[in-house]
């Protein structure tokens, strides 16, 4: 990769995403839809975990230290956030104990499965580095969007952890702002620290309970294929509006969140997730050789084959 600034060689890394290939890191998140009942405010399916914990034990055997994992907030996250006190500066500090649950039971499910994983807080690693002044209102639902320029993390620990070959279990959480308040960052949007810290090319996965932007409405079967990242307004119309129980947008803010981390070099796949899955090991994959049935949607600067 040549000389340069650890920085400016992490950007260059992340750039060689944009010619495809075979990851050097994947991030793998896993929708709450599908462990959990978001409409309730907690609850979350033991079964599915040890299910998916089986199929990310396979995929850590055969790339150990180049797995992150992000669990989605699921009925616990939705349920934390869903009533936010504006008064309260402090006011989505729940969500960090409700993201703990979350995150111990996957970290459970995981190291069943065989798996060294190690939960960590993203309050404690990552901070809103805006300036006081520029943080915006009130409203603790604000940071996320763009995050490269928002959220600003240290990754020491990160690197260690998958140093050991050990996987990091991540979830949203909210993080501290220079005006004092706490900001929630939703777990679509953490993949996002894994960008621009010298990880190669990386590659965010979602899985969640639809096979990716669908273009045909709520039952439909017709999945995009490809988003450009520079213009996402087109998936953003296939749309359909969230439920008043979802608290991040469903896939409006999915969408922004993954286009985000493609304009910053990520290679961003939604996919459905099965519990009884048998073999997700094609996501270590260069694109080309995956199968060519899987239906998905891919957020990336690069242009599909
Ligand atoms: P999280 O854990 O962050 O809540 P999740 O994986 O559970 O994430 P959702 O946030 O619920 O996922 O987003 C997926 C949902 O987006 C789908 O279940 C679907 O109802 C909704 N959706 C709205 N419009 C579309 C569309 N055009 N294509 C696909 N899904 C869509």
């Amino acid at each position: 990769r040549g000389g340069g600034s650890a920085e400016a060689r992490a950007v260059q890394g992340d750039t060689l995403s944009a010619q495809g290939g075979a990851p050097d890191l994947l991030v793998l998140k896993v929708g709450g839809s599908l462990v959990s009942d978001k409409r309730a405010d907690d609850g979350i399916d033991a079964a599915a975990l040890a299910g998916y914990a089986r199929q990310i034990a396979a995929l850590v055997r055969a790339r150990p230290g180049r797995v992150v994992f992000v669990a989605g907030g699921g009925a616990f996250g939705h349920g934390a956030v869903r009533e936010l006190r504006p008064d309260d500066p402090f006011t989505a500090l729940e969500l960090t104990r409700a993201t703990f649950t979350v995150k111990w039971a996957w970290v459970d499910a995981l190291r069943g499965a065989g798996v060294a994983a190690m939960p960590l807080q993203v309050a404690a690693l990552a901070w809103d580095r805006r300036p006081a002044g520029r943080v915006g209102d009130a409203d603790p639902r604000t940071v996320g969007a763009g995050t490269g320029e928002e959220v600003q993390a240290d990754r020491t620990v990160l690197r260690k952890v998958l140093a050991a070959g050990a996987v990091p279990v991540l979830s949203g959480d909210c993080v501290l702002a220079a005006d004092g308040r706490l900001r929630i960052l939703g777990s679509d949007h953490v993949p996002g620290l894994l960008l621009g810290a010298g990880f190669g090319r990386v590659r965010i996965v979602t899985l969640t309970d639809v096979a990716g932007v669908l273009a045909d409405g709520p039952d439909g079967t017709e999945v995009v294929p490809f988003v450009d990242p520079d213009a996402p307004d087109a998936a953003h119309d296939l749309v359909w509006e969230s439920a008043s129980w979802d608290t991040s947008d469903a896939m409006h803010g999915k969408l922004r969140a993954l286009t985000s981390h493609a304009r910053r070099g990520g290679e961003c796949l939604i996919l459905r997730g099965d519990p009884d899955g048998t073999d997700l090991t094609h996501l270590l994959a260069p694109l080309t050789d995956w199968p060519p049935t899987l239906p998905h949607t891919l957020i990336t600067r690069r242009t599909p084959a």
